[in-house]
């Protein structure tokens, strides 16, 4: 009996949790993201900071489905659903479909601040994670060999936008490294000097429920880094 073709654009919690739910060998399964791996989230603020490679929170999507025979998996980006004809269109062709499922997930939500946009690094996958390690590390190699005081300065502030629990857990894991890592690596520069700021302006830009909740938060996270004596100032 010919199967009903089931596409799954997104390999995120979303698209792996119904991939999971389904019924196995219902359908003729097609998964289909822009990465070849499913990237943990949570975890990306681990990576941001060098306390974790990133192939720890990499999960390659055809080693999770290996016993699947009814799901095939292509690595591209979705550009355009045609609807009418059933069909979605990638980069790699078009594909029809009798049922569509979208697990595209979020972008990053700068509501609204353009300043912010254009100069903040963003953390929404393994490689912007990656990319705030690698400034965050090039500055220290270049604070080195920096000799004016006020551009030294600027390189040894880390200033965190959103103070829900990613930026307290992020602002929390570069207090940690500023004590017990960084002094190690880099031994010719003063870390007491390195300031890990949270700003808590922004909560202003959400909601009440997730100000409490990222109030909460910051009650939770914020009492062992000043146990560490490595605090992060929350202005
Ligand atoms: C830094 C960070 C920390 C977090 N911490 C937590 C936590 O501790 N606890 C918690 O519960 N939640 C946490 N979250 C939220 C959680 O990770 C998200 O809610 C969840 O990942 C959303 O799942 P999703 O499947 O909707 O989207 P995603 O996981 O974002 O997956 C979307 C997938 O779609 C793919 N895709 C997108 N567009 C296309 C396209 N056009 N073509 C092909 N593929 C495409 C992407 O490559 C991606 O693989 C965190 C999120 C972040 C960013």
């Amino acid at each position: 009996m010919k199967r009903n073709k089931v596409i799954v654009i997104g390999a995120g919690f979303a698209g792996l949790q119904f991939l999971q739910s389904i019924e196995k060998d219902r359908f003729d399964i097609l998964l289909i993201d822009r990465l070849n791996h499913h990237q943990f989230q949570p975890l990306f603020y681990q990576v941001a900071t060098s306390q974790l490679e990133p192939s720890s929170i990499s999960f390659p999507l055809r080693h999770i489905f290996q016993d699947r025979k009814d799901i095939r998996i292509r690595m591209t980006s979705v550009r355009k659903i045609l609807h009418e004809e059933h069909l979605i269109r990638t980069d790699i062709g078009d594909f029809p479909y009798d049922f569509l499922i979208i697990a595209t997930g979020a972008q990053t939500n700068f509501y609204g601040n353009k300043e912010i946009a254009t100069h903040a690094l963003k953390l929404k996958t393994t490689h912007e994670a990656i990319t705030i390690r690698n400034t965050v590390l090039t500055n220290f190699e270049r604070l080195l060999s920096t000799t004016d005081e006020e551009e030294k300065k600027r390189m040894l502030n880390i200033i965190i936008v959103g103070a829900g629990p990613t930026g307290v857990e992020l602002s929390g894991a570069f207090a940690e490294i500023k004590k017990y890592v960084l002094p190690k690596d880099f031994q010719r520069i003063d870390f007491s000097r390195l300031r890990v700021i949270l700003p808590r302006l922004f909560l202003v830009m959400t909601t009440e429920p997730m100000r409490v909740s990222a109030d909460c938060s910051l009650g939770r996270q914020l009492r062992p880094q000043h146990a560490l004596e490595a605090p992060v100032e929350v202005l």
